[in-house]
């Protein structure tokens, strides 16, 4: 393609549709539109025009898509719920469906607002911080933990919580080892019995089809086992051994692991272990409580 010296805008993106439609993205014009919005750092009006080196960029990025990079990695951000959050490789991109699991943990943060207590939250395993950083920053009075094995994880929710401008805690522990994670904790003045626990922990059984899903660090979505559950089931066992009194564990996890799951929950003695559906109604989360006393 011949760079053009002062294209317009609504010329460029539909030509950027055509090379990511041919690489097999869907939402071609979507994703187009979205990037030259990037590149512009604004909505384009209809008549609105680009010089040489913007066209340059937005073709440099479209091209980066069209070879399967994630979009969120293209444009170093990626958005949950109402937040935007830088986004890297390295670090697992959130999915819309944890949108709801941070749902479940916000109900849950307000309703120990609502009895006058500040919630403590952590989040296990908190990758880009998309999970605990919604509950902060949509629940104010909550204080918010976030842990990681990875410290490349544990250095981007850090760089998102000063992004979003709301406050936490991140730790670098593994939230699979119950006891090395309270003295992770205590060494950072975090040591207390927490009051919601947010958890989007790896679970995925085989090799994701998605190629997108090839750039997402292998840490963040296999869990072992012939079932995918060791590490769920771990993150269970290291959240009660934390949890208050009457706490609650939200913790994502895939379409066929509802009812092992609740059933982990069972024998940990959690309370009404259920499992909840995503968006397109398939069994997507785990909400269970500790006991009252
Ligand atoms: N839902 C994610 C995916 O399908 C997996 C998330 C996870 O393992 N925690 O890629």
């Amino acid at each position: 393609m011949k760079i053009p010296e002062n294209a317009a805008v609504r010329t460029a993106i539909n030509d950027a549709a055509f090379v990511l439609s041919e690489a097999g993205i869907g939402n071609a014009r979507g994703e187009a539109t979205l990037l030259a919005e990037h590149v512009l750092g604004h909505r384009p009006g209809s008549s609105e025009r680009m010089d040489s080196e913007k066209w340059q960029e937005f073709f440099s990025l479209v091209g980066q898509r069209a070879r399967r990079v994630p979009l969120q990695h293209v444009m170093g951000i990626m958005y949950f719920r109402h937040l935007t959050l830088h986004a890297r490789s390295g670090v697992f991109v959130a999915r819309p469906e944890t949108e709801m699991v941070a749902e479940a943990a916000i109900d849950a943060a307000r309703e120990w607002v609502a009895r006058g207590v500040s919630p403590r939250v952590l989040d296990l395993g908190c990758g880009s911080g998309a999970l605990g950083l919604s509950v902060v920053s949509e629940v104010p009075q909550t204080l918010l933990t976030a842990v990681d094995i990875s410290p490349a994880a544990v250095e981007l929710t850090e760089e998102n919580a000063k992004f979003v401008g709301v406050p936490a805690r991140v730790i670098l522990a593994d939230a699979t080892q119950p006891e090395a994670l309270r003295e992770a904790l205590r060494s950072e003045m975090s040591l207390a019995a927490f009051h919601v626990f947010a958890t989007n922990p790896p679970y995925v059984i085989e090799a994701v089809t998605q190629p997108e899903a090839s750039a997402d660090p292998p840490a963040a979505l296999y869990g072992g086992g012939p079932d995918g559950l060791e590490i769920p089931r771990r993150f269970l066992v290291s959240a009660v051994a934390l949890a208050t009194p009457g706490a609650t564990i939200v913790m994502e996890h895939g379409e066929t692991q509802g009812e092992a799951l609740v059933e982990a929950a069972r024998e940990l003695g959690l309370e009404n272990p259920v499992t909840r559906p995503d968006l397109a109604g398939c069994p997507r989360f785990l909400v269970a409580k500790t006991p009252e006393s």
